[in-house]
């Protein structure tokens, strides 16, 4: 298979005897890629002429996985992404307000590719004047909005889509008190502007009003409006009914709405214990857990009634052991669920998922227990993602799109980082190149080189 007679050039890189694995177009073969100016130029079956040759023998390469929830937005942060396979790290569910500075502050500086929804929280904390920081924990927490700062707050998400925000981000459970017509007005928004909308549901857990409310809240949103509907984490709002929970989006999706999930291989979720997911009655609402299923991300200290109230005073994050193991198969083995990380690392501290989210599921669901295949778990992690944002040019490895790749070793391929120590690189990438840029080589990260930009709607 060759592109014109670009295999009679010489490329900028080439990647010769790889198992390339596309599941775009379903290839899955031995080829040689070659890239020019930051796009795949070639796939050949002949070799190819570089300047820079990296011999991928016995080496699956797969597009770099495109990461549609990842809080984490700096440097550390996009260290670990890439050691991940991750060259595309978006801020889909809280997203950014104000857009545009947000992305200028990254440009040219980042390691991957990277972008941000229109972000209704923290829209929401400006205009409410909340002293939260990532999440709100005061005023945007304690009252509904007026009909003023609801005007407010819609018009500064509006802007945001129009700074080129990738869709609309919404985390109802974290401003409880946001009435049912608030959110429908952030749908209304998307589906004039022809977007997704990125939702943490109002409540999660089997207790009424849980999962099953809460979703029925967004595809009746979706359904009315006709916005496309993407729920973040499935498997921390579902818990055990994490089954339920993928019926409905299924037969949403029968009945032709455009919905879709995503999930974290991991069977605790994490968040700011000062938010207001640990109001009065947290216990019942994440399936029936006590202080002891809560760890101290700063210490790894499991908590105890004292210890809960002292830290929630204080806010930071902790991470929440309430879903099952079988309820993580299901999701992560189901067709419709996207893999995407939710993970976020500051000085090291945080939750494993951060650097480990996507080895973790190729090393310890394909590989060791067989959930999925290969192919498959490279389409949730590509392909898939790719399609939600409407995206072309990632998640695919195509002749002309942007040669974003990651290069693996599919029997060593693992993820290192423990809720003990979150801050540990997987291992088994041994090339990642973003924008036709190695960012990991011969398994290290390169330093001094900052080929990811922003990713615009
Ligand atoms: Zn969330």
């Amino acid at each position: 298979m060759l592109a014109g007679v670009a295999w009679a050039q010489e490329f900028d890189v080439v990647i010769a005897n790889g198992r390339v694995m596309d599941p775009a177009s379903g290839l899955d073969a031995v080829r040689h890629i070659g890239i020019r100016g930051g796009k795949v130029a070639a796939i050949s079956t002949e070799a190819l002429h570089g300047r820079t040759v990296l011999d991928a023998k016995g080496l699956v390469v797969a597009p770099g996985f495109v990461d549609l929830h990842s809080h984490g937005q700096t440097p550390e942060n996009y260290r670990f992404k890439a050691m991940d396979g991750v060259t595309t790290a978006l801020e889909m569910e809280v997203g950014a307000s104000p857009v545009s500075p947000w992305y200028a502050a990254r440009e040219g500086k980042a390691l991957v590719n990277f972008g941000a929804s229109s972000g209704h929280l923290p829209a929401r904390m400006a205009v409410m004047h909340d002293s939260g920081a990532l999440l709100p924990r005061d005023k945007a927490v304690e009252r509904a909005a007026t009909a003023g700062e609801q005007r407010e707050i819609l018009a500064l998400v509006r802007r945001g889509l129009d700074e080129g925000a990738l869709g609309i981000g919404l985390g109802i459970a974290y401003v409880p008190l946001a009435s049912r017509a608030e959110i429908l007005d952030l749908f209304r928004l998307a589906a004039e502007k022809k977007t997704a909308v990125y939702v943490h549901m109002r409540s999660g857990g089997p207790v009424e009003p849980g999962a099953l409310d809460a979703l029925q809240e967004v595809i009746a949103d979706a359904a009315a409006t006709g916005a496309s509907l993407h729920v973040v984490h499935i498997t921390s709002m579902g818990l055990r009914e994490t089954p339920l929970c993928l019926e409905m989006i299924e037969g949403a999706r029968r009945r032709g709405l455009d919905v879709t999930t995503e999930a974290y291989p991991y069977t605790a979720g994490m968040t700011d214990i000062g938010s207001a997911v640990f109001s009065e009655g947290w216990q019942a609402r994440q399936g029936g857990i006590t202080f002891s299923d809560l760890q101290w991300a700063a210490t790894g200290e499991r908590l105890t009634a004292d210890s809960f109230a002292r830290y929630r005073r204080q806010g930071g994050m902790v991470a929440i052991h309430s879903i099952p193991e079988d309820m993580v198969k299901v999701a992560i083995g189901n067709a419709l669920v996207e893999i995407a990380s939710d993970g976020i690392l500051e000085n090291g501290k945080g939750h494993p998922r951060a650097a480990g989210t996507f080895t973790r599921v190729l090393g310890r669901y394909v590989r060791e227990q067989h959930v999925l295949t290969l192919m498959e778990a490279l389409r949730k992690m590509t392909s898939a993602p790719a399609e939600r944002l409407g995206i072309h040019s990632k998640g695919r490895i195509a002749v002309g799109e942007d040669a974003d790749l990651a290069v693996f070793d599919p029997a060593r391929v693992i993820d290192r980082a423990t809720f003990e120590d979150p801050a540990q690189y997987a291992e088994g990438m041994v090339y990642v190149l973003v924008n036709g840029v190695p960012v990991v080589r011969d398994g290290s990260l390169v330093e001094g080189v900052a080929p990811g930009r922003g990713l615009r709607r």
